[in-house]
């Protein structure tokens, strides 16, 4: 008999790897597809749907300078003994961090502290995975380093409404790469993490520092967002760098795109495609440095 829709789409969704798994388990089929991650339709209307949602295109000639901003600063990301866990969360790659880096200046009230970070990927060597778009342009992969306000505990932050800052970077290819050894090490523990829940320790095997290279923070965009995860709340300050963290070879995102599974190893769903598509930027303002 010929597959329902839904099983068609389970079977063939490697053969249409320009679509994330978040946008491709159409709304009529029944639940989440086995091993799918339950995509944006499933999503809390109350939140996901919402007017201040991430990620977004980015465009020069359409954001506003921002030469008012104070310099922003960055401390304490160099200390490799930030990271403690990498834990699969069904998402992505997450990397927990005990204090120790902070955020100020900028567009920012205040001062944010690093809690974590993670990436998005798309799947294999042509098909990128970032969030937000720079200049029309998806960028292979895309560095989250997630921040919350004074240091509250995330399930605090996203109650208010300044509560999260988001730093973003792009990832491009370059030989050599400044930050070949830090990626190394970090992508050492993917294998490690296989499956959803899975964790594993670290001690002092990178700094968010190392992996960020060269990149210059000098010029980036800053909006006004939402988490591009449930429950999507619009609580989250972006900003997305317009330079790039140099990778030295397209093989890298392999360590991603190879290395997870979105439950587990059985169900065989690789972690891929783990981006949100574009929101509506709507009436936000965008602005730029
Ligand atoms: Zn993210």
């Amino acid at each position: 008999p010929p597959l329902s829709p839904c099983t068609a789409l389970m079977l063939s969704s490697d053969s249409v790897p320009t679509l994330s798994p978040y946008s491709s388990v159409p709304s009529s089929c029944p639940g989440p597809v086995a091993g799918q991650p339950p995509g944006p339709k499933t999503w809390p209307r109350k939140h996901c749907s919402g007017r201040r949602q991430s990620p977004v295109a980015l465009w020069a000639d359409r954001s506003v300078p921002a030469s008012h901003f104070k310099v922003l600063e960055m401390s304490g990301y160099e200390n490799p003994t930030l990271p403690i866990k990498v834990t699969n969360d069904g998402h992505s790659a997450n990397v927990n961090l005990r204090p120790g880096a902070w955020l100020s200046g900028g567009g920012l009230s205040g001062n944010y502290t690093a809690q974590s970070f993670h990436l998005h990927w798309g799947k294999g060597l042509n098909f990128p995975g970032a969030e937000h778009l720079l200049e029309g342009t998806r960028a292979s992969m895309e560095l989250h380093v997630v921040h919350t306000k004074d240091g509250l505990p995330m399930n605090k932050a996203v109650k208010l409404k300044d509560g999260v800052v988001v730093l973003a970077f792009m990832t491009n290819v370059s030989d050599p790469s400044p930050s070949e050894a830090s990626w190394n090490d970090f992508t050492s523990f993917l294998g490690l993490v296989p499956e959803k829940d899975n964790e594993q320790p670290v001690f002092g095997n990178f700094s968010l520092k190392g992996l960020l290279g060269a990149v210059k923070t000098l010029h980036y965009y800053f909006y006004q967002g939402s988490l591009t995860t449930p429950l999507c709340q619009e609580v989250v300050s972006w900003i997305v760098f317009r330079e790039p963290i140099l990778l030295s070879s397209l093989p890298r995102v392999r360590n991603f795109t190879s290395s997870l599974f979105y439950t587990t190893a059985s169900e065989g769903r690789r972690m891929v495609n783990n981006f949100r598509p574009a929101q509506p930027l709507g009436r936000r303002k965008v602005l730029r440095l």
